[in-house]
């Protein structure tokens, strides 16, 4: 069945953009491709000119994350799911406990579980819809979970596990589709980390994590071990945290970056802290969802998929229809019109939106899509 729908002019957002990553990248991130383009784009990256975006990267995320004394911002290629082989190669000394409570909190597990010189790991699962963070067990010198589950629009409490201190363990905490969207204390976290194509709205292919002392001193003791006669593990050199933060601090990468990526990163941090930086970015983020909240509970056949409305995501918001509206078809719709990604987590398999409202998306332009899927919704 494909009914065309025409949403009218008037309805429609100024940009269609709703992905949950990739997502919108304001136009101003394209101009300043253009423009830094000339100079920059085709130039070697261990050149000042390069180096100075880098520079300005990690100035800018040190004042967004307001780091505390002795944190340090790393980046390397590969994206958040290169950061969790990393964490596996580098961080996680013996033994990792997880949240689990979706896709990508429990792929973090399943890397560690595949480690073949790491102990089981102890999973906390939760049912999709919910957290679990990870609970105080003995033997455990790292936890991790993510600050919000992107395939089922869940945020998390980021807070260090009482009594994980003592253990001397260290705190990993999934901020992809989070940071630049959710408030965070980075100094209840060893390694914040997250790629750049969420809030960033940049292009993917990068990580970035803020670090603590204890982070960067548990990597350099796990990668000395490593180094050992009749050492059994094997942190290929890719993966190494202590070569990436190396770089990081002569504002460089271990191997060639997307320059184009970096050029659309620097203007997003720019542009969120010049306007307010996190403050403004969380504030903004939250009225967009409190927006699709709303709609959805005085809807009579959309509601929000999270019950407990403490732990709705203010950067993807999951809303599931009724059995009777088709999202499938809502989605193809809206796509018709210009408005994309809206679709669902596929393997979570629900009749549902799912709509990412990061700082980049205009509060208004998500007021707009409310009403276009109405009309949809009337039309179909
Ligand atoms: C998107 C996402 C990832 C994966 O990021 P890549 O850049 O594709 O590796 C990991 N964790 C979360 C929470 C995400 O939203």
């Amino acid at each position: 069945m494909t009914n065309i729908v025409n949403i009218p002019e008037s309805l429609l957002p100024e940009d269609g953009r709703f992905g949950s990553g990739p997502s919108k990248i304001r136009p101003a991130q394209v101009e300043a491709l253009e423009r830094g383009g000339r100079t920059l784009l085709g130039t070697s990256h261990r050149q000042a000119p390069v180096k100075a975006l880098v520079a300005s990267i990690r100035e800018g995320l040190s004042s967004f994350f307001r780091l505390p004394d002795g944190y340090e911002i790393a980046l390397g290629n590969g994206g958040a799911s290169a950061f969790w082989d990393m964490a596996c190669a580098s961080l996680i000394s013996r033994k990792a406990a997880f949240g689990t409570y979706g896709s990508f909190s429990t792929k973090f597990s399943a890397s560690a579980a595949g480690a073949p010189f790491l102990e089981e790991p102890v999973l906390f699962k939760g049912e999709p819809g919910t957290y679990r963070l990870p609970e105080l067990t003995e033997g455990v010198d790292a936890y991790a979970w993510a600050h919000n589950e992107t395939s089922t629009g869940v945020s998390a409490p980021v807070r260090r596990i009482p009594g994980s201190e003592e253990q001397d363990a260290i705190v990993l905490v999934d901020g992809t589709s989070a940071a630049g969207a959710l408030p965070v204390d980075v100094s209840q976290t060893d390694a914040y980390y997250f790629s750049p194509q969420k809030a960033f709205g940049s292009d993917g292919g990068l990580w970035l994590a803020v670090l603590s002392p204890r982070a960067i001193a548990r990597a350099e003791a796990v990668e000395h071990s490593a180094r050992l006669e009749g050492a059994r593990r094997w942190v290929p050199p890719f993966l190494s945290l202590t070569s990436a933060l190396a770089n990081a601090r002569k504002d460089q990468t271990l191997n060639t970056p997307s320059v184009a990526t970096l050029v659309m990163l620097e203007n997003q941090v720019r542009w969120l802290n010049e306007n307010g930086g996190m403050d403004w970015a969380t504030a903004r983020c939250a009225k967009s969802a409190s927006i699709l909240y709303g709609w959805a509970e005085r809807s009579d056949y959309a509601k929000p998929f999270v019950t407990d409305s403490d732990a709705r995501s203010h950067s993807v918001v999951t809303i599931d229809l009724d059995d009777a509206v088709s999202a499938q078809q809502v989605v193809g719709a809206l796509r018709e019109n210009g408005i994309v990604d809206t679709a669902g987590y596929r393997k979570l398999g629900r009749n549902q939106l799912r709509v990412g409202v990061f700082p980049s998306v205009e509060p208004a332009d998500v007021e707009a899509f409310t009403q276009c899927v109405d009309y949809v919704v009337e039309h179909l």
